[in-house]
């Protein structure tokens, strides 16, 4: 079949296998170039979340750049004859594959991945690919990088949903409609305290210590293991809706599982740069701003994409040499760049001075909306979209 994308709100609804398969290869290009083992780097990796977005790239930089052995868990719908899987789908077919390839062992997991059946999968997916490699099944680095709107508890098997609301005040702002440039004004009331205790229940750290309890308990942790988990702050203005908001909230559960975490493993919150991946598409403020930020970045020679920003958290921070570089709460800071004084300084001009006459002159919408297509397989450089091809791999 003929593949285009097919976009609904800012929700992409189908991928193209070829164009995912690209841009698993570029990333993989981009670590073998940038990255190499070195003593302490990981051997084995744990990365749940692992089929797009941060963490497809932690385990791309992990296997490709370090020679690890990669346990990847995530939820995604394979491909059928007349239906295209989800990117995620295709991301990890071709990472496995690629993986074979260079004579990496790598096992993915797909299910959901706050069951504790889906813990138990991943234990006997670790203990087998740590076989297959005659390495020990210690895992040295798990990766948190789960982003989900609904979460069912496996203890008590109630679901709960996660929302993007501010606490406390109304919120209002503009936001922008990325697929036509629109910009509009964004309204939202306030979560109740019941939405805000349902966030963090899903976007929290609970999910991240039951997942390493799981793994020490079955004698698969050494003191060694390093955890990472990933949040976001970003600029004050946008602090009613994230940082001040339910996500925010859900992020400050997220340091606190770190610190206890940490207790026993060296875990750490690494805060990153603010991405086009499908978790953000949806968040209509936080894509105006974007589109300011990634012209600014660019014209100053600071932009990133995942995998340079995970290259930068392995190189720079996690496997540099001595002390893990962190700020005074203890986090990981690779959003260092976009928080530069100077970068912040000229996103919020270009905030004030966007209309929708002039947003695709001042700022970056092409290339946002491009990284949008781009986590679907669609607008990639090197793909023939006009060919027939089939959507099962
Ligand atoms: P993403 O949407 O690209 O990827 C989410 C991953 O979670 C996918 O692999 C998906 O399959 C998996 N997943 C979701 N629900 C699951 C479930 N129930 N079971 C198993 N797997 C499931 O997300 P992302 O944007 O890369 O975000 C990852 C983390 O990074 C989040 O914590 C996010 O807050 C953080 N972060 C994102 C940005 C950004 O701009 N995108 C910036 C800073 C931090």
């Amino acid at each position: 079949m003929i593949i285009k994308p097919m976009v609904r709100n800012n929700i992409c609804l189908n991928s193209h296998p070829a164009g995912c398969a690209l841009e698993v290869q570029r990333q993989i290009e981009y670590v073998k170039k940038n990255l190499k083992p070195e003593e302490n780097t990981p051997k084995l990796a744990l990365i749940l979340g692992c089929s797009n977005g941060y963490g497809l790239a932690s385990r791309i930089a992990a296997a490709f750049g370090y020679g690890a052995v990669t346990v990847g868990v995530s939820w995604e719908k394979a491909a059928e004859e007349k239906r295209t899987g989800t990117p995620g789908f295709y991301h990890n077919t071709i990472f496995d594959r690629e993986a074979s390839k260079a004579g990496l062992v790598s096992k993915t997991v797909d299910g959901d991945a706050f069951s504790d059946e889906i813990r138990s999968e991943t234990v006997k997916a670790v203990r087998e690919a740590a076989a297959e490699a005659k390495i020990p099944a210690k895992i040295d680095l798990v990766v948190y990088s789960l982003a989900s709107p609904v979460r069912i508890d496996p203890k008590t098997g109630e679901q709960y949903r996660s929302v993007i609301k501010p606490t406390g005040q109304a919120f209002s702002g503009s936001g922008l409609n990325m697929m036509d440039g629109t910009i509009i004004s964004v309204n939202v009331e306030p979560a109740t305290e019941e939405e805000t205790a349902n966030t963090v229940k899903v976007m929290g750290g609970e999910d991240w210590e039951l997942w390493m309890e799981a793994m020490d308990k079955e004698g698969l942790l050494s003191p060694e293991t390093r955890s990472v988990a990933y949040s976001y702050i970003g600029p004050e203005h946008s602090w009613p809706v994230y940082k001040n908001g339910t996500i925010g909230k859900a992020k400050e559960d997220l340091e606190r599982a770190a610190r206890a975490i940490s207790k026993k493993f060296p875990s750490w919150v690494s805060v990153n740069k603010a991405l086009v991946t499908r978790s953000t598409a949806v968040i209509p403020v936080v894509q105006l701003y974007i589109c300011c930020l990634f012209k600014v970045m660019k014209e100053m020679g600071l932009h990133e994409g995942c995998i340079e920003q995970i290259t930068r958290l392995y190189k720079d921070r996690l496997y540099a040499a001595g002390e893990v570089p962190v700020d005074s709460e203890g986090r990981i800071r690779i959003d260092d760049w976009e928080m530069r004084d100077e970068v912040q300084k000229a996103a919020a001009e270009k905030m004030k001075a966007v209309t929708s006459e002039n947003v695709f002159d001042i700022t970056d919408i092409a290339g946002v909306k491009h990284d949008f297509l781009a986590a679907h397989g669609f607008d990639v450089e090197g793909v023939d979209y006009e060919k027939d091809i089939s959507p099962v791999i």
